[in-house]
């Protein structure tokens, strides 16, 4: 009687733990990948006797030190699919941004009570940047300007938003030049090559400083050409690699300026939806969330010009308040929501995004440096992923936080979401499945994802 009801209760459990396995869904792994699998356990587990999980939670105290390990270097080899979350000028990071300024003799730099402006022609009070380098301590200086120190990522979110956009003030005169940018993309997209990904749908602000070629003044138009035909170029040397480009607008602009830039963006995607993907509005959302209005706006907008233009919003990047605007970019149809680490207290958009298949851009080494979610382990994405929504994985501003690429963030996950190679297979289809040109995408990956297998599995660790 008594082996029985023991019987029972385990049948009982079992069926709860099948119902749960089912909405995870992990896709089941051949031999191969099973034979994978066990490396990669092994891996995690050398990781681990190196480095503890308080290791991991003081980020900036391991970042570069990582790089050394097993792990890491497998999880750069690793194809990942489609990258949803970049804003373009981020990519780089401040060394390697440096050094394209420095090799330019025109680009001159002025130290303003600590902060850093460049230029990329002499103007009055500024020097040569080689000539600042000259005194050794001044590169020390140059660099921690241009990224999101430990030092600036404390304090109230206010006061680490102001550091982080501090940053791009520093160096949006340089990006306005079409010489200096085209360098820094095309280094930018051979680095994100290395990372094995697919496919980049980089986000980009339209409507903000001006772009020129020399003295030229560049339309927006004439920007975005140039930049489709750079990254055109680089995908026709390397054909396993395409990109895209989501224009956004800021938060912080008044209503008529964003709906304009939607209008334009509409037009835009129109003539190049290949190119231009879709568009959103990017800033602080606990201090600058937009008012319903500006989503109403150009909701009517969307239906009165009967454009089908992608969205893809951030949303649900907040600490001080809840995020409203989640009800706003749902009824926007968007296709993908940026960060949504507010979603997990909205029980009626989870199932909508459940249903949908909305992705979340999860970018768990942003969340952590601008203090959304300082340990991993309890990141709402997680949760989402175990209740069978789409998550992919991003970097933000990689260049700002001091990696390259998105390895670091793939890294993190494993690690503190203790996650397994199949979980992870399944995130890079997640992100295959939430880009604009999924078939073409998962046919180049899963030719890669092959290879990568059969590397892991004969891996003598
Ligand atoms: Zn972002």
């Amino acid at each position: 009687m008594e082996s029985n009801t023991y019987e029972n209760y385990q049948k009982l459990k079992q069926m709860l733990i099948e119902a749960d396995q089912q909405v995870l869904n992990t896709p089941q792994p051949s031999t191969l990948e099973l034979k994978a699998s066990q490396n990669f356990n092994l891996l995690k587990l050398d990781f681990s006797l190196q480095f503890t999980t308080d290791d991991m939670l003081d980020y900036w105290n391991i970042i570069d030190s990582v790089k050394n390990t097993k792990l890491f270097q497998v999880l750069k080899l690793m194809p990942k699919g489609a990258l949803h979350h970049l804003h373009i000028g981020g990519i780089l990071t401040p060394e390697d941004f440096l050094s394209l300024l420095k090799n330019d003799s025109d680009v001159h730099v002025n130290l303003v009570e600590n902060r850093i402006y460049f230029s990329p022609i002499f103007k009055e009070n500024f020097i040569p940047v080689k000539e600042f380098l000259a005194c050794e301590s001044n590169e020390s200086i140059i660099l921690d300007a241009m990224r999101m120190t430990r030092e600036k990522s404390v304090g109230t979110p206010d006061q680490r938003w102001l550091n982080f956009e501090q940053i791009f003030i520093s160096t949006s005169a340089v990006f306005g030049e079409k010489r200096i940018w085209e360098n820094y993309l095309s280094l930018g997209l051979s680095q994100l090559y290395e990372e094995n990904l697919q496919r980049v749908e980089f986000r980009s602000m339209i409507g903000i400083g001006e772009m020129t070629d020399g003295d030229k003044f560049i339309t927006i138009e004439e920007e975005i050409a140039n930049l489709q035909k750079i990254t055109d170029d680089f995908s026709r040397e390397h054909p396993d690699f395409s990109c895209g480009l989501i224009l956004t607008a800021h938060k912080l602009f008044p209503k008529e300026k964003t709906i304009n830039e939607a209008k334009k963006v509409f037009e835009f995607h129109t003539e190049k939806p290949e190119f231009v993907l879709g568009f959103d509005i990017v800033g602080e959302e606990d201090k600058y969330n937009p008012d319903e209005e500006i989503y109403a706006s150009i909701y009517q907008l969307k239906h009165e010009t009967n454009r089908d233009c992608p969205m893809f919003f951030h949303s649900g990047e907040v600490i001080s308040k809840n995020a409203p605007s989640l009800y706003d970019v749902i009824l926007l149809d968007t296709q993908r929501i940026g960060h949504g680490i507010d979603l997990i207290k909205y029980p009626s958009l989870i199932e909508i995004v459940k249903n949908k298949k909305i992705t979340i851009e999860v970018c768990p080494i942003s969340n952590m440096v601008l203090g959304y979610v300082r340990d991993l382990r309890s990141h709402p994405a997680l949760a989402y992923f175990y209740n069978g929504i789409q998550i992919s994985i991003s970097s933000d501003v990689p260049g700002l936080f001091g990696y390259k690429g998105v390895t670091h963030d793939w890294l993190w996950i494993c690690m503190l979401w203790n996650i397994d190679l199949m979980q992870i297979k399944k995130i890079a289809e997640n992100s295959i499945d939430g880009c604009t040109e999924p078939v073409r995408t998962r046919r180049v990956w899963q030719e890669k994802w092959e290879e990568f297998i059969t590397y892991l599995a004969d891996l003598d660790i």
